[in-house]
């Protein structure tokens, strides 16, 4: 069977031998085979045939080297190997993408060869957690050019409803390692770029130009400085079109300003008010039992003695939360989210007590908000704690303000969302914390001009009092 795209030598001992959406090259070396990605499982038949009519044979690839997990790229491998005999070589954090075992996993920096031909194996994670792009020389006409796939340059799996797909779950750092992997590449000398897709080098009008021009249309020194200007460029705009279309109104303790805090009645006003998110907090009841209340002592919004956890919860039911002549009852976790789970809402649960990080985790995953959750502290130490129970949950750190090291200290631990002081937001901030990949939601939204320069800056959501407001404003 041919695919749709006829097999060509791109330059030196490099060809083309995939279709138009999908992607494949091989290298053919002394030795045999290299083959860069593998197309997906349908079009194995036409790279197959595509190397008849170059005059390889199957039993000719003896490497492939995968730049990512994605089906496009990878989905075909395991059946080539089956049929050429081929060793497999990609990222290990990419295993979950794919449907088999490689026989090899790439390490930064490696240097795959066989025969006279090397490719240089960079770690440029982004695109997935597992990216490598690959970089070889290749001679023509007496000359040598300097050859490089960027493994991963599509900036559509990192738009949120992507990321938080259940069968996906990327850490919003991944944009962050996405801006890193652009800044290394930089520095990349490339003469001939190669499509990790056919599009991206232009490689249709290059093919029809080739025969009727002396010079070879592949070779462009310019073209990967812009390339990764443009896939940078394309990067920074979905960032900013999502702070507006994926922002989200958290309702404070639910709509806290006009009812009492943290209650079923706060939860649902702040619904009714335009709240798209709800933020509440969370501490443990003296039989174990995680319930919604803000405060370390009773007093201010019940009027009652001590703390949360010297009560029962059949105790604590007995108490009532006051605000302006209406009442309601402490509710439990389980009973919240029996309420709103099913709502096209997200969550901010603060740990605020002690040793509520096993039984928050459990409720997120039993109800099924996990997609949908952030999972909040002033604590770092809790959200390492929640990350190791479930590596899978988002986090986000509460702090008046953030300095460099405290940026390293969420990048090493994980915590995907940045949470400062509303007066701490400038859009010179939030654009330099977007860049290393962190969610912005500020908190102490305290007024209306706050609440305006808060959102111009860009941040991705706010923790109001007052939903109804910030509703207005975002026109959601
Ligand atoms: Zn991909």
């Amino acid at each position: 069977m041919l695919g749709d795209t006829a097999p060509f030598r791109i330059a030196g001992n490099l060809y083309f031998v995939g279709t138009h959406a999908k992607s494949c090259h091989v290298l053919a070396t002394s030795r045999g085979l290299i083959m860069i990605d593998s197309g997906g499982i349908d079009t194995v038949d036409a790279i197959l045939g595509s190397l008849g009519t170059l005059g390889f044979s199957p039993s000719d690839v003896k490497i492939i080297l995968l730049s990512h997990g994605h089906p496009d790229h990878a989905g075909g491998a395991g059946r080539l190997r089956e049929i050429t005999g081929a060793e497999i070589y990609m990222g290990e954090d990419d295993l979950k993408y794919v449907g088999f075992v490689p026989d090899h996993f790439l390490s930064d920096g490696d240097e795959i060869a066989l025969g006279d031909t090397v490719v240089s194996c960079l770690f440029t994670p982004g695109h997935t957690e597992g990216t490598f792009s690959f970089f070889f020389n290749l001679v023509e006409n007496g000359m040598t050019y300097r050859a490089g796939m960027f493994g991963g340059s599509g900036g559509n799996q990192l738009k949120k409803p992507y990321m938080n797909r259940p069968d996906r779950r990327v850490s919003y750092l991944m944009r962050g390692a996405f801006f890193k992997t652009l800044d290394r590449l930089e520095e990349e000398h490339v003469d001939i770029m190669i499509g990790n897709h056919t599009w991206q080098n232009d490689q249709d009008r290059k093919y029809e130009r080739m025969f009727d021009s002396p010079e070879n249309p592949f070779i462009d020194p310019t073209e990967w400085q812009k390339h990764l200007d443009k896939t940078r460029e394309a990067m920074q705009a979905i960032i900013r079109e999502e702070s507006k279309t994926e922002f989200v109104n958290y309702a404070h303790r639910g709509a806290s300003e006009t009812r009492p805090e943290n209650t079923m009645t706060a939860f649902y006003e702040g619904v009714a008010l335009g709240a798209n998110g709800i933020e509440t907090d969370v501490q443990m009841t003296l039989d174990g039992v995680p319930v919604l209340f803000h405060d370390d002592a009773l007093l201010r919004v019940t009027g009652e003695p001590g703390s949360i956890g010297d009560y029962t919860l059949a105790e604590l039911r007995k108490f009532t939360v006051k605000k302006d002549g209406m009442v309601d009852r402490i509710p439990t976790l389980e009973e919240f989210l029996a309420a709103f789970s099913w709502r096209d809402i997200t969550f901010a649960i603060e740990l605020k007590g002690e040793g509520a990080e096993q039984a928050v985790a459990d409720l997120v995953y039993r109800y099924g908000v996990d997609c949908k959750c952030v999972v909040t502290s002033f604590v770092l130490e809790r959200l390492r704690r929640i990350r190791a129970i479930a590596p899978g949950l988002r986090t986000g750190w509460l702090k008046k303000d953030f300095a460099d090291e405290d940026l390293r200290a969420m990048e090493a631990a994980g915590v995907d969302e940045l949470c400062p002081r509303a007066e701490n937001v400038t859009p010179e901030r939030v654009e330099e914390w977007h860049a290393r990949g962190f969610n912005v939601r500020p908190w102490a939204v305290t007024d209306d001009e706050l609440m305006r320069s808060a959102y111009a800056a860009g941040v991705d959501g706010m923790t109001v009092n007052f939903p109804d407001r910030l509703a207005a404003l975002t026109g959601k």
